[in-house]
């Protein structure tokens, strides 16, 4: 039978996933439970609508002219793209023999033969890391926090343009000696280019309401300026290239 990918949706002119102007492509199925998902509906591997390889490709091509003059690329995203690594394997071959840059958006909690493939031939990991405390890591995820460190290490041992993500939730990560600890963790990695903090918002709480899913942070702010700036200075001491949505 031929492959096919589940893919939740797509975003033509994607402008947070990476360099330039990017095509996302969000893929259905995640094996994590974060708390602050904002795209539960996401969750499921039965949902989404089935692509082949090429005829994904093909869509994208459309927008080859606007990636290309913007420096972009293709993201793919989640969900977590990497439950189905071989259709992102095969659709990043298809994508570079265009000259069409990839990026995967990974939790680096998947590892098996296609995700070495997949992630090998990608251009760029954006590698989300909840927290660098194992407990927290669990409470947030449902998971363990150690294949995302081992990912991270496959990167750096292959030399994989890497940029790390971290949401900053209020009460949740931003407990300093764990930041601390992390921002030292990284430093030690060249592939690591930058890191990219995200303050912590409820965009998707509807989502879990339509789902009849227990949001467990109504009660919890989005960071201030003030405590962004801090968490920042952490990172920046370790001469961590920072990106903020400060
Ligand atoms: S890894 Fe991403 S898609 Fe999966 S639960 Fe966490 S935030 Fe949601």
């Amino acid at each position: 039978m031929a492959l096919t990918g589940r893919v939740h949706s797509v975003e033509s002119f994607g402008t947070v996933d990476g360099p330039g102007i990017r095509y996302v492509v969000f893929m259905q199925g995640c094996p994590l439970r974060c708390c602050y998902c904002h795209n539960p509906d996401s969750w499921s591997t039965q949902g989404g609508r089935e692509y082949s390889p090429q005829q994904l490709v093909e869509e994208i091509i459309k927008y080859k002219a606007f990636i290309d003059a913007s420096g972009g690329g293709v993201t793919f995203s989640g969900g977590e793209p990497l439950l189905q690594a071989e259709f992102i394997y095969q659709a990043a071959v298809l994508l570079k023999s265009h000259g069409i840059s990839v990026a995967i958006d990974s939790s680096g909690y998947i590892w098996n033969e296609w995700v070495r493939e997949a992630v090998t031939i990608a251009d760029l990991l954006l590698l989300d890391i909840k927290s660098f405390d194992p407990e927290v890591y669990k409470r947030i995820t449902g998971v363990e926090l150690a294949p995302t460190l081992k990912m991270l290490d496959f990167l750096r041992d292959n030399s994989i343009a890497t940029w790390v993500r971290y949401v900053l939730v209020p009460g949740l990560t931003d407990d300093k000696d764990s930041i601390r600890k992390l921002a030292k963790h990284l430093s030690s990695y060249p592939n690591v280019e930058r890191l990219e903090l995200l303050a912590f918002h409820k965009m998707g709480e509807y989502k879990w309401e339509r789902l009849g899913l227990d949001y467990r942070l109504s009660a919890t702010k989005e960071p201030d300026r003030e405590l962004m700036l801090e968490v920042k200075a952490i990172f920046e001491e370790y001469n961590i290239k920072v990106s903020a949505n400060i």
